[in-house]
């Protein structure tokens, strides 16, 4: 008899983007002549840059004839693409990447989700509360947890990120072997100073553990003292992969490229005490079951790495951080708490007056027709906060804003 995996049925299931979109659709539906706007979700707005139209033209025009048509190639992507990345990512900032330790991927979210395979059942896992929740989820899948009992798994090691640490979570108090980090973080927008980032590696080195980053926002960043990549850290080759993503950075959420470093240097450890490297083990994997980004969706990406195409690129990552700051204004001119919105797209804010995630969110649907997420969607720790996105199109931007500074609280 065929069974289940029944660490699928631990899964808590995230009620959260359905329970936004039911609870928007019955408040429209109540008031129909109301506009509400949107600025819940994590997702962009604005069309591709034209250089990479142009990419992607060049490449379908390619595959079109029998000359410069291209069918299964390698899997961890074009030499052309990983040389321009380890160019424009890494060597301006001092960090030498080999291109055989770039891997060229469909997104950041299916490689965070699967990089946990190389890893043993019995890992320790830490991971930041709250959390982008993919990073959870696959570990459940994999088995590497017990219950869901109020609100967290039984076996993860949850660090606790508030007021009290500026966001930002502390070294684990007992030992563990993987941890998930994530800067400039989805969902508060607080980011990571060279020197706090500092410690989680030299704790990595010291404990023999593994640090997956997560740096899909790194674009966002402005102040040019935070670390764009771990990898401007002294030592982190040896312990941490990092995940970057041209989602946030260049508008693919639709169209899909990610690329993950992993260094030759990095390691897991065998039964014998003995060093594996995690490049090796990632090729492999990767050469069993995946087959490649599309050669067109390549040749765009290509273009975010040249001058020309990555300054279109940030003219809209510009366009979203001065959205940021419209809202971010706002939210000051009325008194209310937050952080983020300047080194990332994201503004997590003290929900005012005590509410509860949840009440705030319907206390913003109801007073001024505003959809955003609730805090306690990412966490136990999200409880009392809430998530705007400065995704959204400038004039809903500004209306919302209007709407926000006439709320009574
Ligand atoms: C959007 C996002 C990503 C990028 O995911 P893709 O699969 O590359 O679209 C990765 N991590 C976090 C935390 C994100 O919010």
């Amino acid at each position: 008899m065929i069974k289940v995996n029944e660490n699928y049925e631990k899964l808590a299931g995230n009620y959260l983007f359905a329970e936004i979109a039911k609870r928007t659709k019955e408040y429209q539906a109540k008031n129909p002549d109301k506009k509400v706007i949107r600025l819940g979700i994590g997702d962009v707005t604005q069309p591709l840059a034209p250089s990479v139209v142009d990419g992607l033209a060049a490449g379908a025009k390619e595959m079109g004839s029998a000359d410069t048509f291209m069918g299964y190639r390698s899997d961890e992507g074009y030499e052309f693409l990983r040389e321009a990345i380890r160019k424009m990512d890494f060597l301006p900032r001092g960090v030498d990447i080999a291109i055989d330790e770039i891997f060229i991927t469909t997104g950041a979210k299916e490689d965070t989700a699967n990089f946990q395979e190389l890893f043993s059942l019995d890992t320790k896992v830490a991971v930041p509360d709250p959390v982008y929740p993919v990073y959870v989820d696959a570990n459940v899948m994999a088995g590497r947890t017990g219950k869901f009992v109020d609100g967290r798994y039984e076996g993860l090691v949850y660090l606790d990120c508030s007021k009290v640490n500026d966001f930002t979570p502390e070294l684990p108090k007992e030992p563990v072997d993987l941890i998930c980090l994530c800067f400039p973080n989805n969902p508060t927008g607080q980011v990571i100073t060279k020197d706090q980032l500092k410690r989680w590696v030299d704790y990595a080195r010291k404990n023999k553990a593994v640090i997956l980053y997560d740096a899909a926002y790194e674009a966002y960043i402005r102040d040019p003292e935070i670390p764009r990549s771990i990898f401007e850290i002294d030592g982190a080759k040896e312990v941490a992969v990092e995940f970057r993503s041209l989602s946030k950075t260049a508008g693919f959420t639709g169209t899909r490229l990610g690329y993950t470093i992993v260094p030759k240097d990095a390691v897991a450890y065998d039964s014998d005490n003995k060093p594996v490297p995690l490049n090796k083990l990632w090729n492999r994997r990767q050469a069993t079951k995946f087959n490649g980004v599309a050669y067109l969706i390549q040749k765009g990406a290509y273009e975010v790495f040249t001058e020309k195409g990555r300054a279109e690129c940030n003219k809209i990552i510009s366009y979203y951080m001065e959205n940021a700051k419209i809202i971010g204004d706002g939210l000051k001119s009325i008194g209310i708490d937050f952080i983020g919105g300047t080194n990332s797209p994201y503004i997590w804010l003290k929900t005012p007056g005590g509410l509860s995630s949840w009440d705030f969110f319907d206390k913003l649907i109801n007073e001024i027709q505003v959809v955003g997420t609730p805090g306690a969607g990412f966490g136990k720790c999200g409880e009392g906060y809430f998530r705007l996105t400065s995704f959204g199109k400038r004039e809903d931007v500004i209306s919302a804003v209007e709407r926000i500074k006439t709320l009574k609280i």
